[in-house]
This record gives structure tokens, sequence and C-alpha cells, in this order.
């Protein structure tokens, strides 16, 4: 059973007071939206609790990635629509968008955390602890090291890039949906 997915050792953090460690402090009441990657699920949370970076097994798997950064979310709102649902343990139900497959939470009883990513200002929730470290994946430590394109094929690159006419729905809110943000051919 992985770290996150054992609701005994679950309880012992949370419900912490947001002020008694330090850094623990994202504790503002204003409002933080996110969505998944097509925008079919959009949420809104108007008071954040820790963040954190997963490394277990289970998280690898959900988030497909390296791990899975969380944050709990209080005084939360599903704004459009709702993700369907993996049990992943006998006490952990995890969230995704059932049409474009985002993963979006990790609920216990009693609680929700959110996938820092899909806040649509995901680089102010930076997490402040890592759990289950000994799980990480040899060669995610090393990633930010790692070499770039070269020159000339990130030129080719982001050409590229300019051409895709990306899908995903804006880091915003939208009156309607499915969002346009790409311009019409027509
Ligand atoms: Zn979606
Ligand atoms: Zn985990």
């Amino acid at each position: 059973m992985s770290w996150h997915d054992s609701g005994a050792n679950r309880e012992t953090t949370r419900g912490m007071p947001l002020q008694s460690k330090g850094s623990f402090m994202i504790a503002t009441k204003e409002s933080h939206t996110g969505g998944c990657q097509c925008g079919a699920v959009r949420f809104r949370v108007t008071e954040l609790g820790r963040p954190s970076f997963c490394h277990c097994r289970m998280c690898q798997k959900a988030f497909g990635a390296t791990g899975g950064a969380l944050v709990t979310a209080k005084a939360f709102t599903w704004t459009r629509g709702a993700p369907k649902y993996f049990q992943s343990s006998k006490a952990i139900k995890r969230g995704f968008c059932a049409d474009c497959g985002t993963p979006l939470t990790f609920e216990y009883e009693g609680g929700i955390d959110i996938a820092i990513p899909t806040f649509d200002k995901a680089g102010e929730i930076a997490p402040v602890i890592q759990l289950s470290p000994e799980a990480a994946l040899p060669w995610a430590a090393g990633i930010s090291s790692l070499p770039g394109y070269p020159a000339e094929e990130r030129e080719r690159r982001e050409a590229w890039m300019q051409s895709i006419q990306s899908n995903q729905h804006p880091d915003h809110d939208t009156d309607v949906w499915p969002a346009k943000v790409w311009p019409s051919k027509s």
C-alpha cells in the first residue's frame, strides 16, 4: 500500500494547522480555478492546504508521470462537469476527466486533493514536501540537468508548435464550452 493510499498515514498530515510549519502557508481565501485539458471539467477552490509531491508507484501510474503534485482543497466546487473515478484502493478514489483523461483528484473520506498542474496558475502552488521519496524513479531527479534540443532542431520544433492548432482549454474560466481556442480556417 502506498503512502498516499494509506488512510491512516494520510490522517496524520490532514487537518494539520496550516501555519504550524514554516512554509505551509498557501491558506489564502482567494479563488483558485482550474480544470482538465479539454475543459469539460472545471473547478474552483477558495482555500488551499499543503502542496506536496508524491513519488509513490500509485501516483506514477495515476498521473502517467514521475509522480503526483497535489494540494489539499477546502471550500471546493466543480464549476463545470464532474470527474469519473477509479477506486485505487479501499480508502482512495482518483478522479479524472472521462473525455480527455486528465488526472484531477485524490479523494479520501472527508477530503480532496487536487492535481496542482491542473490549476490555471499551477506555477504559483509549489510543493513544500515530498512523499515516498524512496519510490522515486531513478532518473527523475536528473531531468532538470538533461540537455535541451540543439539550436537547429529547436527552431524546427518551434515552427511545428506554431502549426498544431491546440485543442487545449485556456487557463481561465470561459462562458462557453467548448471554448474556441484557435483561429477558424473557414
Ligand atoms: Zn477533459
Ligand atoms: Zn502517491
